[in-house]
């Protein structure tokens, strides 16, 4: 009842009568008068006023089921949804709940983690209330090997939304990295499950440095927060609902070709390290070129001192930039 009266409130923008609301949804007036309580509690400031009606003034950034569900509008994502207070990490809840029948399209949502991943088994800083921390569940007939591409998609559509709802500049390092002012405020981490020819799941996992005051001291050179760069808060809910209508947009766009092909150019705009010298980190080698940007399979090229152009891989490889993060 809370999250469809919040919805109603959202969609009103106006007054409306508590005697309306109990017709719309046939409930007692007192259902109404025990949701709208439990919403101001949360920290939803809903005006009463007598012969009038409730009239929802302000939202707080809070991300809750209710809150999600009445801010998404997409049209596939987030259907299903789960949302937690507290979590391990969201990738790994999105994995068991894939496992056992979860649909694509699935989100799963959390306030906290509390072992966040990033790639190679390496932590996510995850603090409480003030970061996103979502996976989204996917599961599609593709080849697993364009599946690393997603990773992409996925910048691409976190990169626009976060420029559309904070008016900044944020660039994607390639491969799964948004910074701005040359600091990351996220980071994307792909896992799939998949036989040769066949993929059982994807999981794209998106970890936001929204509204983060600080950052521990050995983050702080490479760190920053969407606050902290623009001085000012954003809601958490409506740049998650941003990030996933943009992605099914591209989403959509990437399965037609099954490559980045039509994305490139755009792609590379956004290309933090385009046109500069970097060092590419694999392994077992080291190297420096200048990034050229991205092929048509999600590939970094780069053009090597000897002039040989190298088309890296994302896997197992990080980039920076030659004094520094980038
Ligand atoms: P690289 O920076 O080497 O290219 P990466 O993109 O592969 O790294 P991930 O594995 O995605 O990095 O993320 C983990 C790393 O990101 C950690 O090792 C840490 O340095 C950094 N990190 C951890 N938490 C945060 C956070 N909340 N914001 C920004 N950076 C973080």
């Amino acid at each position: 009842m809370k999250t469809q009266i919040l919805t109603l409130l959202k969609e009103a923008d106006t007054y409306i009568s508590g005697q309306d609301i109990c017709t719309h949804f046939g409930v007692s007036r007192t259902a109404v008068w025990k949701a709208i309580n439990q919403l101001k509690k949360e920290g939803y400031v809903i005006e009463a006023v007598p012969n009038k009606g409730y009239y929802l003034k302000t939202s707080p950034d809070i991300i809750s089921y209710s809150e999600m569900k009445s801010v998404l509008n997409t049209k596939w994502i987030g259907e299903e949804l789960y949302f937690y207070e507290e979590i391990d990490s969201t990738n790994t809840k999105a994995k068991q709940l894939a496992e056992t029948g979860a649909t694509s399209g699935t989100l799963v949502v959390s306030n906290m983690q509390t072992a966040g991943k990033g790639r190679r088994g390496r932590q996510w800083e995850s603090p409480s209330e003030t970061g996103i921390f979502m996976t989204l569940i996917l599961k599609l007939d593709m080849n697993p090997s364009k599946a690393s591409m997603l990773t992409l998609v996925m910048a691409l559509a976190v990169v626009k939304a976060c420029n559309e709802v904070t008016k900044s500049t944020c660039y994607i390092k390639w491969p799964n990295d948004i910074v701005l002012n040359k600091k990351k405020i996220c980071g994307i981490l792909t896992e799939m499950s998949a036989e040769m020819d066949y993929i059982n799941h994807i999981v794209i996992g998106i970890g936001i440095n929204a509204n983060v005051d600080s950052f521990p001291e050995e983050l702080k050179d490479k760190a920053t927060s969407l606050k902290i760069e623009n001085g000012k808060e954003v809601k958490r809910a409506m740049l998650i609902n941003r990030i996933m209508v943009h992605f099914e947009h591209e989403y959509e766009i990437f399965m037609h070709n099954e490559s980045m092909k039509a994305q490139i150019d755009e792609y590379n705009e956004f290309l933090i390290n385009k046109d500069k010298e970097v060092t590419i980190i694999e392994p077992s080698n080291q190297y420096q070129g200048i990034a050229l940007g991205i092929d048509e399979i999600g590939k970094l090229l780069v053009k090597k001192e000897d002039g040989k152009i190298e088309a890296v891989y994302a896997g197992e490889v990080s980039v920076r930039g030659i004094y520094g993060y980038i």
